[in-house]
């Protein structure tokens, strides 16, 4: 095997070399998971939601650890990667409740009775994106495992260490082996082979639209279950009648966390007409004091870019002509680092109002009218997420359900709980993670008919 050169992004030096994995260490994670399947299931409920529960103790244990690991390889700031690390402690202990509760029904029939169970499918392909790493694996890892599941996780190629280690906490903390496996390898070789693979039951993806449908369209082969977390253009939309330096001092937050790497992005800040001046005038100050730099350092708001590409895309939505509004500032030096930047006014057609940036670039596009806002919100083909700023309950309501997305936020940008299903509409997917709904996703039903002669 060759070896993946895991580059620092906030130093573009080489932090660690793992091997990489291709088609045939792919096929033997998932023989292994295959081989662990019959003995997983059978774990008594008790007894698999008390090995989830030390597996987040092992997590939790070793916190700092892998906040720092993620910090340096997604050069993400250290105070928001020990939130994501906690995310994680908190979706394992989430999950750990779900064994004992997997209920199926008892339904009326004539001659007996017909009863419903939740069956683990087998072995779940999980192929996850190097934004939020260990986070978005432990979304899928602990409701799959959760359901009686084995899985083969594969991380992106750029951040694979916090999944290997993770490898390594659940043998810890007394999974049995095979039950969780890590392939760290290329998406078009590991990724698509798991994609393929007739002993792998589902996939669960996050990731780009574009490969997202190749995924699709390769799962079909085998009718294989899919779920599906992609792109995402939000919008943020603000009325008049909002608190609107609340809405204009969050609106960063909003958009250039994680240096804008973040499928919720609202990166279309959609501002009533009346109140862009004042919206300019309070977003300018929050921007331009966005602290950019060093990862590790705990006053740091705002870390590099992941990858040289990664900038290239970002910068190629501010050509030198582009009407930048505010703009932020940014390290010199090694490392990706792209400033904080806002651009308006910006024509509709533009596409950095149209294309997912996924970086820190936003746009603010004025509006006249509650429709109009709604018909702005709507021309994408994404739908993942977005928030409302309003001090009329009646119109959030309205507008919230008049808005083709899966997640919201009325007064606040924040809308993703381990506690509540998070998942797109339109070209930004299909089923839900996070919540009792992700369940779902990572079991069958199966209906059995019992005569009873009567
Ligand atoms: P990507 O689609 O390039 O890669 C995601 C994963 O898929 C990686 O592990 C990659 O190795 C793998 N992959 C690549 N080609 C594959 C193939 N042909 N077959 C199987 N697997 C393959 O995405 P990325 O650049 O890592 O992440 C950025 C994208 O992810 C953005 O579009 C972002 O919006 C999206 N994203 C969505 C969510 C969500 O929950 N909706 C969350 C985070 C990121």
């Amino acid at each position: 095997m060759s070896a993946i050169k895991v580059i620092e992004p906030a130093t573009e030096s080489v932090m660690a070399e793992v091997p990489r994995a291709g088609v045939e260490e792919t096929d033997a994670a998932v023989a292994r998971a295959k081989a662990a399947f019959p003995a997983w299931r059978a774990v008594a409920p008790a007894d698999r939601a008390k090995l989830l529960r030390d597996l987040a103790d092992a997590i939790e244990a070793k916190r700092e650890e892998l906040a720092t690991l993620e910090a340096r390889n997604a050069g993400k700031p250290i105070g928001d990667a020990r939130g994501e690390i906690g995310m994680v402690v908190e979706t394992f202990r989430y999950y750990a409740g779900a064994p004992e509760r997997l209920l199926g029904q008892t339904i009326p029939v004539a001659g007996g009775v017909d009863m419903t169970f939740r069956e683990p499918l087998g072995v779940v392909g999980l192929i996850v994106p190097w934004n939020f790493p260990l986070t978005i694996a432990s979304w899928k890892v602990a409701p799959a495992l959760a359901a009686g599941n084995c899985v083969v996780l594969k991380p992106a190629e750029l951040t694979p260490l916090t999944a290997l280690e993770l490898e390594v906490l659940a043998l810890d903390a007394g999974l049995p082996e095979g039950v969780l496996n890590v392939v760290a390898g290329p998406g078009s070789v590991c990724g698509q082979r798991l994609v393929e693979h007739p002993d792998v039951a589902k996939v669960a993806f996050t990731g780009s639209t574009e490969v997202g449908r190749g995924i699709a369209a390769g799962a079909a082969g085998t009718i294989k279950r899919v779920t599906l977390e992609l792109g995402g253009k939000s919008a943020n939309v603000v009325f008049a009648d909002a608190d609107v330096e609340k809405a204009a001092a969050a609106a960063p937050w909003a958009v250039f966390d994680n240096a804008g790497q973040d499928c919720c992005a609202r990166s279309r800040i959609l501002v009533e007409r009346e109140v862009l001046d004042d919206f300019l005038a309070a977003l300018k100050p929050a921007v331009e004091g966005i602290r950019v730099g060093d990862p590790l350092d705990e006053s740091t708001q705002m870390g590099p870019l992941i990858s040289a590409g990664q900038r290239e895309t970002v910068a190629s939505f501010v050509p030198a002509d582009a009407p930048v509004a505010i703009q932020g500032a940014a390290p010199d030096g090694p490392g990706y680092w792209f400033p904080p930047t806002v651009l308006c006014p910006v024509p509709r057609d533009d596409r950095a109002v149209r294309e997912e940036i996924f970086g820190p670039v936003a746009v603010v596009v004025p509006f006249r009218d509650e429709a109009e806002a709604v018909a702005l919100a709507n021309d994408t083909i994404y739908g993942l997420s977005g928030s409302i700023w309003t001090r009329d309950g009646a119109k959030a309501l309205r507008v919230a359900r008049a808005v083709e997305t899966g997640v919201l936020s009325i007064n606040s940008n924040s809308s993703v709980r381990v506690s509540t299903p998070f998942g797109g509409f339109k070209q930004s997917g299909y089923g839900r993670e996070l919540g009792p709904h992700a369940l779902d996703a990572y079991t069958e039903v199966k209906t059995v008919y019992y005569a009873t002669g009567g």
